[in-house]
């Protein structure tokens, strides 16, 4: 990890270490506007197509452009509306449409301006028009920041799930302009924190202790805290995705809180009800409590988690998103249909303390369904 300071200011700067797939995070405010620069040192060809969202492209598509246009980078923007029911094959389809009617080459590059939603559906595109081209990410959601933009990951929801299509496809190069979260709704930032605070109760016992320390200057964008738990959280992540890079590992420990979460997301309909880093912050609350219950963990490690996400304005309780004890049944099927289960076991993710989980894969059910059903 390493600071470097330019003439139009200073930004952090991790490597993602992948071979001749690694490629670099920077991390700091003001990215945008001096995208062309960083971006001119990689391109193959000084064209660029820019997918972003309409809420996005209202801030920040402009100074991306001009930054381009001001590095002689010829440019093109496709506009997506906004929410995860574009990332679907419809609007794939028209999107690759769109971008080859632009009329790429090999050489070209695609810029993800925008949260996981665009960063997923453009990196699909990335991967697969002219069989790969290269592309770069500017994730603008305080999640994206901390997750999506680590790992390659890219993806599409069909109507049997989310994310049942899309390939391991790495970026050239991120860009996480932490200014740009000044524009981004408050429960936005505060579910990006939830997968933040994630990184803490993983695997880094002092990092949630600062968190819980620094945790509300995060989420009013203070700036020194943002760039360090951008940093913490990407360098971690960063970490075990070059250890793993197709998830056959320890990959898996990031999915802590994510059966739950899932579950509680399909419950709610993957909508504005829950949104996925409440559903992780709460998702990871119920791990601790079911490890307490099985004798995993300490009562008083659960309670300070706890404590920490209400602090966050995060969901602690079923009934604080509208659940009642008789959805247990139902959570409990969303979970074993979790992309995680095999052969009907329902695997999870649980902690042993704060800053140490490990993968639990045959979750005794009939104890979960109990423990779902009090904690409803
Ligand atoms: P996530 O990264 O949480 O998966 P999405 O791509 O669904 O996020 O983005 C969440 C919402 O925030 C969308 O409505 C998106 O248009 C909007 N958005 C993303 N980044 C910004 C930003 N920097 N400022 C304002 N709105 C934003
Ligand atoms: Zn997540």
């Amino acid at each position: 990890m390493t600071a470097e300071v330019t003439a139009t200011g200073a930004f952090d700067q991790l490597r993602v270490e992948l071979g001749e797939r690694g490629y670099d995070i920077l991390v700091g405010p003001g990215l945008i506007e001096r995208a062309g620069a960083l971006m001119s040192p990689l391109l193959r060809r000084r064209q660029a197509v820019i997918v972003t969202d309409e809420n996005v492209a209202r801030h920040y598509l402009a100074p991306l452009r001009e930054s381009l246009v001001e590095h002689g980078i010829a440019q093109h923007a496709v506009v997506l509306p906004p929410g995860e029911g574009t990332k679907d094959l419809a609007h794939f389809g028209r999107l690759v449409d769109d971008i080859l009617a632009c009329g790429i080459e090999r050489g070209t590059m695609l810029v993800a301006l925008g949260g996981g939603v665009v960063g997923d559906i453009a990196g699909f595109a990335a991967a697969t028009l002219l069989r790969g081209i290269d592309f770069v990410q500017i994730p603008t959601t305080l999640l994206a920041q901390v997750d999506s933009s680590v790992g390659g990951k890219t993806a599409l929801d069909t109507r049997f799930g989310k994310n049942l299509i899309g390939a391991f496809y790495q970026p050239r190069l991120v860009l996480a302009d932490t200014a740009s979260l000044a524009t981004l709704p408050r429960r936005e930032v505060r579910a990006g924190y939830g997968e933040i605070v994630k990184y803490g109760l993983m695997r880094d016992a002092d990092f949630f202790g600062w968190l819980e320390a620094k945790g509300r200057a995060l989420c009013d964008l203070e700036r020194g805290a943002l760039t360090r738990a951008v940093m913490v959280s990407c360098r971690m992540k960063a970490v075990i995705v070059a250890a793993d890079e197709r998830e056959e590992g320890d990959r898996a420990l990031l999915n802590f809180g994510h059966t739950f979460a899932h579950a509680l997301e399909t419950e709610t309909g993957f909508g504005d009800r829950l949104l996925h880093g409440e559903a992780v912050a709460l998702g990871m609350v119920l791990a601790f409590d079911f490890a307490v219950r099985l004798g995993l963990a300490s009562g008083q490690d659960s309670h300070r988690v706890r404590q920490h996400v209400a602090a966050a304005g995060l969901p602690t309780e079923l009934a604080a998103i509208g659940l009642s004890g008789s959805a247990a049944d139902r959570l409990l099927l969303h979970m074993g249909k979790d992309k995680k289960v095999r052969d009907g076991a329902i695997t999870l993710i649980l902690p042993r303390r704060i800053g140490d989980v490990f993968v639990m894969r045959d979750a005794p059910v009939e104890q979960l369904r109990g423990f779902l059903a009090e904690a409803a």
